[in-house]
């Protein structure tokens, strides 16, 4: 459970505002000061106070203090804390496995250090991020338009591309309307920490996103989380506190990118109706790869798109691109247009971005069998990897299959071998997941072939026999767990 202190949103904005506002120069009208308008033996002791307190403050700015030295990040607690991990990560001679750089596009495959690897840290569903026509599209844009479309669309105005892609997305999702950022964890945290205030609740699956949970912070609704995929918890909390607060915002994703599992959403669609919530449903790994044709968890499950009141997604993923997005009614678009500080107070998207998106989106629309191949290939994983005897946790295949090895160490180890078996595949550990539930991330995308999976799951499996039997901290590993 999560409680969020509120911190006065409204008040920020509002603040926000006056600048915009204000931003022309027009002279603002005085302050009138309290002692104009208090009159009488209360107003005149209220203005000696004043005086005396202004005082105090004169001579405390008089009298200053000794310098003080201003401290080096070196010490700032967050870098000390770094610093162990990597004095850990140091002694048991451990490479990083973080911001490795890439030779290529990232695919199926990659290329690093001139060698090519079987990849599996894409997020590239659908393979869109290779498709010529996308890149096409987005060299044609940047001819017509340019590389930035300099500020704001509210004061920079709408190249056709912007409302081209948000009426696609709109359609794709069957809702009245839609609104693009630049930023997929920008969406969530200006929408969220927009629609929701003080006397608000949101309760979210404890999985989901940072940016949902920066969202909530900022909103200063009061905050709470239940167990992963648990609707019964959801429940209690709903028949608890419903009733002691003004709108209330159920927070899941369609797919969840650490677990390759999804919520029970005919369950949640009850239970948001039962109780008069808003439910928000991010499709940042569900678009393109749930549902027949790709169009997230609602055509997966049959369930009208109109039941979920806010569609949130990024472009970063199967639509090969940079941005979020949300899809959901007129009056819900009209309100971040007009108020998301993400949205008003931040450039638009990139013509070439969003020229890439739209053409990805008319890709994924015109081959659905992209989508059909990314259901047969998780399957496969998910098979091979069973029958290997490693532990998947709950996945259901499809985007993400993780092989939960337990500790840290022994994931990072995990990447390291299976780079130099030309595989490519990303540790993840506490805090992002438990702290003995540490894993290796599979991403599947349409385009890997079933001898690249094969030779995955194979090398995996071998590696990780290899790993569990190294002594020292290895030996003390403590058996997995699932989450
Ligand atoms: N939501 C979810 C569920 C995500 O996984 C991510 C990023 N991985 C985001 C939002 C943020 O999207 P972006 O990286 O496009 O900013």
């Amino acid at each position: 459970m999560s409680e969020h202190e509120p911190i006065n949103h409204q008040e920020n904005l509002v603040e926000f505002e006056h600048h915009r506002l204000n931003a022309d120069q027009t002279p603002r009208p005085a302050r009138t000061t309290g002692s104009v308008v208090k009159s009488g033996i209360k107003g005149a002791a209220m203005s000696i106070a004043k005086k005396l307190d202004g005082a105090t403050r004169t001579a405390r700015v008089s009298a200053l203090p000794a310098p003080r030295k201003t401290p080096s990040f070196k010490d700032h607690t967050l870098f000390q804390s770094m610093q162990k991990y990597r004095l850990i990560g140091d002694t048991v001679g451990l490479v990083d496995p973080f911001f490795k750089e890439h030779e290529a596009r990232l695919g199926a495959t990659t290329q690093m250090d001139g060698k090519t690897l079987i990849n599996f840290g894409s997020y590239d569903y659908l393979g869109l991020n290779q498709a010529p026509s996308v890149g096409a599209a987005a060299k044609a844009a940047i001819d017509q338009y340019g590389t930035s479309v300099s500020a704001s669309r509210v004061v920079a105005g709408e190249r056709p591309l912007h409302r081209a892609l948000e009426t696609g997305l709109a359609e794709f999702y069957g809702t009245q309307d839609c609104v693009v950022f630049v930023s997929g964890h920008a969406t969530n945290v200006s929408t969220i920490g927009t629609l929701m205030s003080a006397g608000d609740l949101i309760i979210h699956d404890e999985l989901v996103h940072n940016s949902a949970l920066v969202g909530a912070k900022l909103s200063g609704a009061m905050t709470k989380s239940f167990a992963h995929n648990n609707m019964d918890a959801l429940q209690r909390l709903l028949v608890e506190m419903r009733g002691d607060y003004r709108n209330v915002m159920i927070v899941v994703e369609g797919f969840y990118s650490m677990d390759g599992d999804m919520p029970d959403l005919p369950r949640l669609v009850e239970l948001k109706k039962r109780f008069g919530a808003w439910l928000m449903v991010d499709e940042a790994h569900s678009l393109g790869v749930l549902g027949k044709t790709g169009r997230g968890i609602a055509e997966h499950f049959g369930i009208p798109s109109r039941d979920i009141d806010i569609w949130m997604g990024t472009l970063s993923k199967t639509l090969g691109s940079c941005g979020g997005y949300i899809c959901g009614s007129k009056e819900l678009i009209a309100i971040l247009k007009f108020q998301a500080p993400g949205f008003v107070y931040s450039v638009g998207m990139p013509a070439p971005a969003a020229a890439a998106a739209l053409a990805a989106l008319e890709l994924l629309k015109a081959e659905p069998e992209r989508v059909a191949r990314i259901k047969a290939n998780g399957d496969l994983f998910l098979a091979e990897a069973k029958a290997a005897g490693l532990d998947v946790g709950t996945s259901i295949g499809y985007a993400v299959v993780p092989v939960i090895v337990g500790d840290g160490i022994k994931a990072v180890k995990m990447t390291e071998r299976l780079l130099a078996r030309g595989v490519n595949a990303l540790p993840i550990m506490y805090p992002a997941v438990p702290m003995k539930a540490a894993r290796l991330r599979f991403f599947i995308t349409s385009e890997h072939t079933a001898d690249q999976i094969k030779q995955a799951v194979k090398v995996t499996k071998e590696e990780l026999k290899i790993v569990s039997s190294l002594g020292g901290v290895f030996k003390r590993t403590p058996k997995a767990q699932p989450v």
